[in-house]
């Protein structure tokens, strides 16, 4: 099969494949017996089964990774793929810590660690069974290797060609075709009772289509990726310049609000010093016409003593003598007074302006935040993926 050998790939590719693959994150050990999800997560097949709560088939579960919504099959875990990548990948990349069994002792009821593997078998072998093994007619010509001898990646090609997978309808029957119609690898009990009618193809053929066809939508993908960070660095270019957006915004409030009170404050100065100086005017003619008028009453008492003493003391020639000019004096101080602008009542109210009063009292004296809003350029409708993130698991 044209499969990409792991044994020539870097150490890089390793490292990411140890960290994608290899423990279960329900019982966070070695994958036993993995099985795989339609979301391509996989765990150990007794996980998922003591994980499932539900177990009608077509119930729904959520992957406990990534929490996708995901159906239970009419032969309930049975019914999902068994992730045979990864059955390959603890006999070459990884490290499994759970030891492997002795297929030929576990026939008699032993529980023997294996030490090798036959590759013609896909059995795994203790060091006694692995010597018999190749001693008997029937597999003298049988690949048997260590598991140290696999994990070197030196028989990777070997391991690979031999690899048996089997059909999830038929436990027994290797997979051997490609339905070309259902688009599924089948075994031979398949294409006689489900698939008799379909066109079918060998394995090494149908491969040859299906891997350039999912190659071509994983680089789409991986554009799409790259589209997605993109995304991500324009976003955080748009949070950045949002953040400084808003600090200047409240920094015009606070100067703008500083502004206004400066002005009021200077306003409160002018309209102090012109009461001040309306006031002083106005105390300053009302105390000047008092000290004339002060001046006149006390002429008027001291001619009306005068003349009062003069007529009742006075003798007749006396009073005849001075009766022209007293007349006169009288008639003087009886004419109504003149000169001198009589004081105003003045009152000093202060007027407020309406307008300022009416935009203070409604909060908005110091002006409004205005909200514009427009479309981020370049930025795709890319949405998260549609994930039902649900703790409760439906009944
Ligand atoms: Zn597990
Ligand atoms: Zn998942
Ligand atoms: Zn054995
Ligand atoms: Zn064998
Ligand atoms: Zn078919
Ligand atoms: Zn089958």
């Amino acid at each position: 099969m044209a499969t990409a050998s792991i044994g020539d790939e870097d150490e890089s590719l390793r490292a990411k494949i140890r960290e994608n693959f290899t423990n279960c994150s329900i019982c966070l050990k070695d994958f036993e017996d993995p099985t795989v999800l339609p979301c391509l997560h996989t765990y150990c097949k007794r996980c998922l089964a003591s994980y499932i709560h539900d177990n009608t088939p077509g119930s729904i579960f959520l992957c406990p990774l990534c929490k996708k919504e995901t159906k239970l099959p009419k032969d309930g875990v049975e019914g999902f793929l068994h992730n045979y990548f990864i059955d390959s990948l603890q006999d070459t990349v990884l490290t499994p810590t759970r030891k492997k069994k002795c297929g030929a002792c576990a026939v008699d009821e032993e529980d023997v660690e294996a030490v090798s593997k036959c590759l013609n078998c896909s059995e795994y072998l203790c060091s006694p069974c692995a010597k018999s093994h190749i001693r008997f007619k029937i597999s003298v010509n049988h690949k048997v290797y260590t598991l140290e001898q696999l994990h070197s990646g030196e028989h990777q090609q070997e391991l690979q060609e031999f690899q048996r997978v089997f059909c999830p309808e038929h436990k027994e029957e290797p997979i051997r075709y490609f339905c070309l119609k259902c688009q599924i690898p089948i075994c031979r009990d398949c294409k006689v009772l489900t698939h008799d009618e379909h066109k079918c193809t060998s394995l090494d053929t149908a491969i040859e289509t299906v891997k350039p066809k999912l190659a071509s939508m994983l680089e789409k993908l991986v554009d799409k990726i790259s589209g997605q960070e993109n995304d991500l660095t324009t976003l955080q270019g748009v949070l950045r310049d949002f953040g400084t957006n808003t600090s200047s915004v409240m920094k015009d409030i606070s100067d703008h609000s500083r502004h206004l009170q400066q002005q009021i404050q200077q306003q409160e100065i002018k309209l102090l010093q012109e009461v001040q100086q309306v006031s002083e005017a106005h105390k300053k003619n009302i105390t000047l016409y008092m000290e004339s008028s002060e001046v006149t009453t006390s002429t008027m008492k001291s001619t009306s003593d005068l003349v009062s003493s003069i007529l009742s003391r006075g003798t007749t020639t006396e009073i005849l003598i001075l009766q022209q000019q007293v007349g006169d004096r009288l008639q003087e101080l009886l004419l109504p007074s003149g000169g001198g602008d009589i004081p105003q009542h003045l009152s000093l109210q202060l007027q407020t302006n309406n307008d300022v009063d009416r935009e203070v009292n409604k909060g908005t004296g110091l002006g409004k935040i205005q909200q514009k809003r427009q479309i981020i350029q370049g930025i795709n409708s890319r949405g998260p993926l549609n994930v039902t993130r649900k703790t409760q698991f439906k009944k």
